[in-house]
């Protein structure tokens, strides 16, 4: 069975499926496989990366004085960087050969769960062989019973109305309004998705995250309005809030609203580690 990844697909690594060395070295500057989960409960854990292609959102960012921030994995969602058509079993063998020490896996994209189907097929292969902890990233619109009997850590990034592809932004960006545009407020919020991700960690080991990426103050009200006062069995240590910041100069613009609103509703505040160890490479 195939799954459709990024192009970067399995990252940072240093050998291919039969375990030969790549000419080429990671974006991480490091002539080793692996790097750092940068984000939440996580952050600073040695992880390796799979990024799945495709999303059923198209999240662009309002930053204030008519300045917008696209989706910052834009290769995963706008099609413009080619996907790779992999097979599992191949996906299996590179995760091998690039291991090491790792224990931590993460699925990011994207939306993976689009891909339910054999993305639980490689989660378990990868369970199976290598008992690795599996983070599933997903901006919890979709629930898969399937995949989440195979995942360790939920985290979840539901979006905000500032992240509303509306046609100012579309225009800003030379883009043409699609359906996927047109339905991005109605689908971005899935309280019942959400919740039975949480439901599933009461009834196991497994834990969860949700990860609020804000730009203004008043985001805080739209978190406790829109999705914390509707879902139950969360506490304050599962609310992380991360500043919008896919550079380095854009990190410092939105940390002081983040780090303000963690400490105000006793949430926690999420660095982005990889922002500010390799600013905007990707596949690090
Ligand atoms: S949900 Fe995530 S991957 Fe999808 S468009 Fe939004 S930011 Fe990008």
């Amino acid at each position: 069975m195939n799954i459709l990844l990024s192009e970067e697909g399995i990252f940072p690594i240093t050998k291919n499926k039969e375990g030969v060395p790549l000419k080429k070295m990671p974006n991480t500057g490091m002539s080793l496989s692996g790097t750092i989960q940068g984000e939440g409960l996580l952050a600073g854990t040695p992880s390796l990366f799979i990024r799945l292609a495709g999303c059923n959102l198209r999240c662009i960012w309002d930053k204030g004085n008519n300045e917008y921030s696209i989706c910052d994995t834009p290769d995963s969602v706008f099609g413009k960087i080619k996907t790779v058509n992999s097979s599992i079993n191949d996906i299996v063998d590179i995760i091998r050969h690039n291991l090491g020490n790792i224990k931590h896996i993460v699925i990011t994209g994207g939306e993976p769960t689009l891909q339910a189907k054999p993305l639980a097929l490689l989660c378990n292969k990868l369970k199976d062989e290598f008992k690795v902890h599996i983070t599933l990233e997903t901006n919890g619109t979709i629930f898969d019973e399937i995949v989440a009997k195979h995942i360790d850590l939920f985290s979840i990034s539901p979006k905000l109305t500032s992240t509303n592809p509306d046609d100012r932004k579309l225009k800003k960006f030379g883009l043409t309004q699609t359906d996927i545009h047109k339905n991005h407020n109605l689908k971005r919020k899935n309280i019942k998705a959400i919740q039975s991700f949480i439901n599933l960690t009461k009834k196991t080991n497994k834990s969860f995250q949700l990860k609020f990426v804000v730009t203004k103050p008043e985001d805080a009200k739209e978190i406790k309005d829109d999705y914390l006062n509707n879902l139950s069995g969360w506490s304050n240590d599962n609310i992380f809030i991360m500043p919008l910041g896919a550079t380095r100069e854009e990190l410092k613009i939105f940390t002081p609203v983040a780090l303000e609103m963690a400490i105000t509703n006793g949430w926690r505040f999420s660095p982005r580690m990889h922002i500010q160890l390799f600013n905007e490479r990707l596949g690090v």
